[in-house]
């Protein structure tokens, strides 16, 4: 009776371990993700990449996620970095290079469409005046999701914006959110894709309910619509190559730029795309490894030497797989990696 209860105290302080390191970041849609009940949180192992952590469980099933102690410490979140000013970027707008690349989701980030329906209203001038995002219509009170995972830089009232929220993302990007009713999180937040930030409304400079919706990078807006299809709510590229003259505040997105892309592809974007390709073999590795692992639930008179012979290995081996020594004193119930 003991025994088991502190079996279970044991799972659970295991477990707390792996959502400690999920964090806020755990949502993702490309790997693996198993989680039925029973199964339990078993290891963690390192990809080579430090923000990148594989949590693994005893049923073989394994998941990958953002260390957020390290994507937090990441400058992209620090540096003009203003829970206020809706442009902190000091930077001049011909600072931002002429084509340029950004992973909007790679393996462990995700998307959720802010709102999948016709845009009521463009980005570009509008009776003289410049419209900086897309209006989406929406019904007062409907629920607004955060589009991609990040960290919210402000939550306020803001001028004609109204409620206002928005996000930085690890690439850099910023999404706004504007004329909400409510806003349901603070500064300083992070939040996954699809997390509802807010309630759909019309404060600030408004003439009905909608979501105003900007797109901006280092403070400059680009039009939404080259990175989100709203009428089919689906993400327009992963890789989002990005041409200074997107930022000019007439310019709307226009069909087939991309045609010339196989043609001009930068350095840069070949970069990028060899970090992603080791990323998925990193997951792969990890995969292989979790699947050749195996666990042990010490029971009454088991001892290292006893299990090293009982899983053809070694103490040695044993101690190290679980970071204990060969002194140490196993307990009943506890697990132990033996492969
Ligand atoms: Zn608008």
């Amino acid at each position: 009776m003991a025994l088991g209860t502190l079996a279970l105290s044991v799972m659970a302080q295991e477990n707390r371990e792996a959502d400690s390191l999920r964090h806020h970041f755990g949502r993702q849609q490309v790997a693996p993700v198993s989680r039925q009940p029973g199964t339990q949180y078993a290891d963690t192992l390192d990809t080579g990449n430090p923000g990148v952590k594989v949590v693994l469980y005893n049923n073989g099933t394994y998941r990958y996620v953002k260390d957020p102690s390290v994507v937090a410490a990441d400058s992209v979140f620090t540096e003009c970095w203003d829970t206020s000013n809706v442009n902190p970027y000091r930077e001049a707008p011909d600072a931002i290079p002429d084509r340029f690349s950004l992973w909007v989701v790679d393996t462990l980030d995700s998307y959720v469409c802010p709102n999948q329906t016709r845009p009521r209203s463009l980005f570009g001038y509008r009776h003289g005046r410049r419209h900086q995002g897309i209006d989406l219509p929406y019904p007062t009170g409907t629920p607004v999701p955060a589009a991609f995972d990040g960290k919210v830089r402000i939550s306020d009232y803001i001028g004609g914006y109204g409620n206002l929220v928005v996000i930085r993302h690890a690439n850099g990007l910023e999404t706004f959110y504007a004329h909400l009713s409510r806003r349901d999180v603070n500064s300083g937040d992070w939040v996954s894709a699809g997390d509802i930030i807010g309630l759909g409304g019309s404060t600030g400079r408004s003439t009905g309910p909608h979501l105003h919706f900007e797109t901006r990078y280092k403070g400059a807006a680009f039009d939404p619509s080259w990175l989100i299809d709203f009428e089919t709510g689906t993400l327009r590229h992963r890789l989002f190559k990005i041409r200074g003259w997107y930022f000019n505040p007439n310019q709307r997105y226009v069909q087939n730029v991309d045609d010339e892309d196989e043609i001009f592809r930068t350095d840069e974007e070949d970069r990028l795309l060899a970090e992603e390709q080791a990323k998925k073999e990193a997951a792969a590795r990890a995969a292989a490894e979790a699947a050749a692992m195996k666990y042990h639930k010490v029971r009454s008179g088991d001892t290292l030497s006893g299990l090293a012979r009982k899983y053809h290995t070694s103490v040695r081996e044993i101690c190290r797989l679980n970071g204990i020594k060969e002194t140490s004193i196993l307990r009943i119930g506890q697990r132990l990696r033996v492969r």
